[in-house]
Order: C-alpha cells, then sequence, then structure tokens
C-alpha cells in the first residue's frame, strides 16, 4: 500500500537525515522533492501546495538548524503533517442512535459499496457482537441485489429482501421497520451505484437518505482513481450530509493521493480502508500509523519525540566533541550513557520502537536483567575516583575491593562492569574511527 509514494518521500528524506547543517536554501530544496512526490501520488494541487508551505514554515519556524539533528527535525515535522493532513486520529463508526442505528453507504458504480457493506456487517457481527441487518436499494441492477444477498448468507447476517421493482425509498421504510422488529443493532443500507455524479440519482439519493435517517452516511470511494476520488467525493458531499468517506482497494494503489487529499479538501474523515477482496479485508485508518508506513519508520517517530525531551543534549555534544578530538572514552561517559538510557525507559522500550526490532517477539523482562546490570555498574563508577574513572587501568586488587564495599557490591560485579566498559570502549574507537559514532551520537538528539 502506497509503496510508491513511499519510496520516494523516504528516497528524499532520507538525504536530509544525516545533515548536520540545514539552511532555508537546502530546507527549500527538499520540500521542491517532496513536492514532486506528492503530485506524482495524486495529491491535489491545493493539498500539495498547502502541504507543503505548513512544513517549511514549521521548518523555519522551529530554526531546525539550532537542533543537535536538523534533518531528522524536518522528517519529524513532515510526519507531523502528514498525520494532520489524514485528520490526526482515528474516527471510529458513530452508531449512537435509537436502535437500529443505520448506516447508509453511498458511492459510485464499481467503488466497492456492496463489499464494503459485507466487510463491515461482518465486523459488526462478528467482532462486536452486534445484531446487524443488510439492505439493498439499488433497483437498477438486479445483481447488485443478489449479490448482497449472497455475501449476507455467507457470513451469517440477517438479509432484508428487495426488488427492482420497488422504489427505493419504500424498501429502505420497510427494511427500517423490519430491523426494528427483529430488534436489530444495527441496519445497513446499500445504495444504487452511479457511473458518474448525475443529478438524477443524487436527487433519489437524497430521498432515500431522508427516509433513513441515518446516523453513519460513508462514501466509499476506490483509492486508485485518485484525483477523481476526491472530486466525486467532494460531489456527493456536498449532496449528503456525509459522516466519514471509505477508501478501497488501498491493496492495489502505489500512489496513496486519495489518502492524503480526501480529508483536507472535504473535511471529512477516512473511517476504514479497503485493504483487500476478502470479507475481512478491511481496517480502521489511523492516520499516524499510515503516515508512519508511508515513511517506513516503524514508532521511531516517538524515540526521537523522547529522546528530544530526555537526552541531555550538551553532554552528547561534549562527547562528541572529545571524541572528535582522538580523546578517549572513559567510565564516567560509560555512566552518562547508562544514565541516558534509563531516562528514556530502558533497552526494552528502546527496542521496541526501533523499525524491525519491535517484532523480535522478546518475552517481558527478557532485558530486564541487563539493565539491573547495568544499574549495578553505576553504583560502582559512582564509587571511583575521578581519577580511576579517567584511568581504569589504575584500578587493581585493593582498589576493586574499596570500589566493591563502597557500592555494595562484589569484586566479580566490578570486574564484570569493567569488562563490559573495555568492550564499549572498544566499539566507540571502532566507530569513532569511521566517522559512524559520530553519526550515531546525532541520531540520539
Ligand atoms: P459496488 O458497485 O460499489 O457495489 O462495487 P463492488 O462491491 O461490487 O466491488 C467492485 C469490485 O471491487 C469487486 O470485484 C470487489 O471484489 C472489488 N473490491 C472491493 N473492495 C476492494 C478492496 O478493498 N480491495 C480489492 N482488491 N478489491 C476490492
Amino acid at each position: 500500500m502506497f509503496e510508491q509514494l513511499g519510496d520516494r518521500l523516504q528516497g528524499t528524506l532520507k538525504k536530509l537525515r544525516g545533515q548536520a547543517r540545514l539552511t532555508e536554501e537546502n530546507i527549500s530544496d527538499a520540500m521542491r522533492e517532496v513536492r514532486i512526490a506528492l503530485l506524482e501520488a495524486d495529491v491535489s494541487l491545493p493539498v500539495v501546495k498547502s502541504f507543503i508551505g505548513k512544513v517549511k514554515a514549521k521548518a523555519i519556524g522551529t530554526d531546525v538548524s539550532k537542533s543537535l539533528n536538523p534533518g531528522q527535525m524536518v522528517i519529524k515535522i513532515v510526519q507531523d503533517e502528514l498525520v494532520e493532513l489524514m485528520g490526526a486520529a482515528n474516527d471510529a463508526l458513530n452508531l449512537a442512535q435509537t436502535p437500529p442505528a443505520v448506516i447508509l453507504v453511498a458511492g459510485l458504480q464499481g467503488a466497492g459499496k456492496t463489499t464494503t457493506v459485507g466487510k463491515l456487517a461482518n465486523l459488526l457481527k462478528h467482532r462486536e457482537g452486534k445484531r446487524v441487518m443488510v439492505v439493498s436499494a439499488d433497483v437498477y441492477r438486479p445483481a447488485a441485489i443478489l449479490q448482497l444477498k449472497t455475501l449476507a448468507e455467507s457470513i451469517d447476517v440477517t438479509y432484508h429482501p428487495s426488488s427492482a421493482d420497488q422504489n427505493p425509498v419504500d424498501i429502505v421504510n420497510g427494511a427500517k421497520l423490519a430491523a426494528k422488529n427483529a430488534v436489530m443493532d444495527v441496519l445497513i443500507v446499500d445504495t444504487a451505484g452511479r457511473l458518474h455524479v448525475d443529478q438524477q440519482l443524487m436527487q433519489e439519493i437524497k430521498a432515500v437518505h431522508a427516509a433513513a435517517n441515518p446516523v453513519e452516511t460513508l462514501f466509499v470511494v476506490d483509492s486508485m482513481t485518485g484525483q477523481d476520488a476526491v472530486v466525486s467525493a467532494k460531489a456527493f458531499d456536498e449532496a449528503l450530509p456525509l459522516t466519514g468517506v471509505i477508501l478501497t482497494k488501498t491493496d492495489g494503489d502505489a500512489r496513496g493521493g486519495a489518502a492524503l487529499s480526501i480529508r483536507e479538501v472535504t473535511g471529512k474523515p477516512i473511517k476504514f480502508l479497503g485493504i483487500g477482496e476478502k470479507i475481512d479485508g478491511i481496517e480502521a485508518f489511523h492516520p499516524d500509523r499510515i503516515a508512519s508506513r508511508i515513511l517506513g519508520m516503524g514508532d521511531v517517530m516517538t524515540l526521537i519525540e523522547e529522546a528530544e525531551q530526555k537526552v541531555d543534549k550538551e553532554k552528547a555534544e561534549k562527547l562528541v566533541k572529545k571524541l572528535k578530538k582522538g580523546k578517549g572514552f572513559d567510565l564516567e561517559d560509560y555512566r552518562d550513557q547508562v544514565a541516558q538510557m534509563n531516562n528514556m525507559g530502558g533497552i526494552e522500550s528502546l527496542m521496541g520502537k526501533l523499525p524491525g526490532m519491535g517484532n523480535l517477539n522478546l518475552p517481558a523482562g527478557a532485558m530486564g536483567g541487563v539493565m539491573g546490570d547495568m544499574n549495578k555498574s553505576v553504583a560502582i563508577i559512582n564509587s571511583m575516583t575521578p581519577k580511576e574513572r579517567q584511568f581504569p587501568a589504575l584500578i587493581k586488587g585493593s582498589r576493586k575491593k574499596r570500589i566493591a564495599l563502597g557500592s555494595g557490591t562484589q569484586i566479580q560485579d566490578v570486574n564484570k562492569t569493567l569488562k563490559q566498559f573495555t568492550q564499549m570502549q572498544k566499539m566507540m574507537k571502532k566507530m569513532g574511527s569511521k566517522g559512524k559514532m559520530m553519526k550515531m551520537m546525532r541520531g540520539m538528539g
């Protein structure tokens, strides 16, 4: 889903990621590329313009050049604006209506309405335990009525019969009565599709809407139609008080333009995504998760936010400078690193937010022992003299005994800490010499 857009945006933003310095000029350059990526994804032009404008204003307004990692800051701003564009949070179905709560489903022919009615009915019945009835008011295509009947039977949902010789308003009134008598929680009404927005059918659906008095009026639209999806959503929204949009066929949509434009253009939230032809091919639309997916970044953003709040930037900068000058990494630096990690919720929390690491499925508490050891190390280092911290080679037999006593640990604990420190020191040296260390440290801020 949205792979093409994802690849383009990730490619552009990757160039920024490692940048230690950003100027208005290279922000502008990056934004030019983001703009092209969005246009290629078929995001509507006014939406692209306003999006780029907001990102630029924020990037310049927050003066990203002052942050420890300006490139990463810009990416975060792009992420925030993507989420904002798509609606900030998930809008769930509102079924607060005296039962039966009516859901009216509208859209162009072939958008996936009938399939979506089946998916919603299935979800509400089998996941939420609701009593669900479905009915088709599509009197123009007997095949559509039959399609819904077959679908309803396959998922064991109550089907209210209708036929091509009936009036759609009568069908709706009859179904409402039947749903009420059968003590249904929800009645989902499928409506006639149209090939394009035409006046006569719009009048009809308005009448159907008035009779149904739905608590949810959902516009179903094919994600792959890009900007056309936005145009038809707007037309339907003007005819009917839409409460939300369901974007279908996102499984085949590499571009994602509709997903990014609909909310901004119509002001109506996307509530679900159709992600396949099967009955369970539907998922709730979460703007933040979609933005993360588009940017291919797991939940690294939360990690960056935490680092922003919790990492002592001054200390991190100092360490980078020190290592740059070729000075060694000492026990005091080691202690600082452990403290930073603790501040950010420990190893387990850090790993959970890294892309690819979150699904390692480590048993809960698996890393707890490591943190316990690290905390012991902090106590041990605290019991050393500043000179010992700087020159660990000084720490021999009698000093070890004193340190163990002072920190309430055993000599072997002191040995372990020194060994771990030596390993980390070696790693730092290796990374420092390749310039990787600098990148990693900056990545932390
Ligand atoms: P309607 O005319 O709006 O009622 O559209 P249908 O429900 O008959 O669907 C039209 C076609 O789109 C059918 O072949 C569906 O299987 C297919 N379809 C619907 N939703 C999805 C989806 O989310 N993903 C995919 N791949 N196909 C879908």
